[in-house]
């Protein structure tokens, strides 16, 4: 008899990343089980994995109890609102999946003895006041304000991971995630590439917040998937750093974004989110140490695939 394949859990696998490391583990010849409540992931995304005999889809709450049977040899916690308009939208939801779905998958870890690996953020920066950004950094963040709702719960999540990693020795991975885009996001989910991609593509005139003078360091999807699988198998528990440290003012990447198009598109200046950080750029000396990653896509590549994903979906 052939050995069994390794099964892994992946929370919020109908969601943006979720989906695509739902693809990954598969082609790696894991077994999947996806767990999603679809409030902001969608089916769509995992379609082509309906027939596939070694991908199981559960809706389900992970906020809620959670059981599985059988055996489980990782859980990749990803699921969270993951877009501020997303987070101001869910916020007691997104409190809820960041503590008690966080508790709850640990739970799943240490009762089957299996690895676990944290999605956090760069978030949990806050508005930093370093900069580029480093795993010892403690970050500056307001846990009133609108966006405290992701960053305090993300932040919750990182101690309540090493509480388990330290009390019962759940073998953790913790990873700090950094604007990622790609396809199978949400045209409407209100995050900076998606809006813009669907301005440009509708007519409609660019909406810059603030001067547009904020950075952001984009990293295309395939790369922190890349990222993710290393960090699984590594031996760190981290936190570790994932993202694309080229940075770009927002004004910067709508010029970028423009030029793709090589069509005329209008900009306009709208009022600056509240505790909008101004500058993110992570420092991935880490990740180059430890998993030997680096980004490999270019924001221009990423963004001319991006696109053509996009326009393949139609855009309502
Ligand atoms: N942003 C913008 N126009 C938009 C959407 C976002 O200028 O239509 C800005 C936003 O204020 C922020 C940056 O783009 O400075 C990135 O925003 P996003 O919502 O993608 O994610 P964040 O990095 O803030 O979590």
């Amino acid at each position: 008899m052939g050995q069994r394949k390794k099964v892994t859990v992946i929370t919020g696998g109908a969601g943006f990343l979720g989906s695509h490391l739902c693809d990954r583990f598969l082609a790696e010849g894991r077994k999947v089980v996806c767990v999603d409540n679809l409030i902001t992931g969608n089916l769509k995304n995992i379609a082509h994995l309906s027939k596939v005999k070694d991908f199981e889809f559960i809706k389900h709450d992970i906020s809620k109890e959670f059981r599985y049977n059988g055996p489980v040899d990782s859980v990749l916690h990803f699921a969270s609102p993951a877009s501020p308009v997303d987070y101001l939208n869910y916020p007691i939801q997104t409190l809820k999946v960041g503590s008690l779905g966080t508790h709850n998958t640990l739970g799943l870890a240490k009762l089957k003895k299996a690895r676990y690996l944290l999605a956090s953020t760069s978030e949990v920066y806050g508005d930093p006041l370093v900069h580029p950004q480093k795993e010892t950094y403690w970050g500056n963040v307001n846990p009133l304000g609108p966006r405290g709702v992701y960053d305090e719960s993300k932040r919750f999540a990182e101690a309540i991971t090493m509480a388990y990693y330290r009390t019962h020795q759940v073998d953790v991975r913790i990873i700090r995630i950094f604007n990622t885009y790609g396809p199978r996001m949400r045209i409407q989910d209100g995050r900076v590439v998606p809006n813009f991609i669907y301005q440009a593509l509708t007519g409609r005139p660019l909406t810059v917040y603030g001067t547009g003078r904020q950075t952001r360091s984009f990293c295309y999807y395939s790369d922190l998937v890349e990222g993710i699988w290393r960090m699984l198998r590594s031996s760190v528990t981290g936190p570790v750093n994932l993202g694309n440290p080229n940075e770009f003012t927002i004004l910067e990447f709508a010029q970028l974004l423009i030029k793709i198009l090589g069509k005329k598109c209008k900009i306009v200046y709208q009022p600056l989110p509240q505790d909008d950080p101004k500058q993110r750029r992570p420092n991935i000396g880490l990740a180059r140490r430890h998993l030997k990653w680096d980004p490999k896509v270019n924001l221009e590549d990423g963004l001319r695939d991006t696109l053509v994903w996009f326009q393949q979906q139609g855009l309502e």
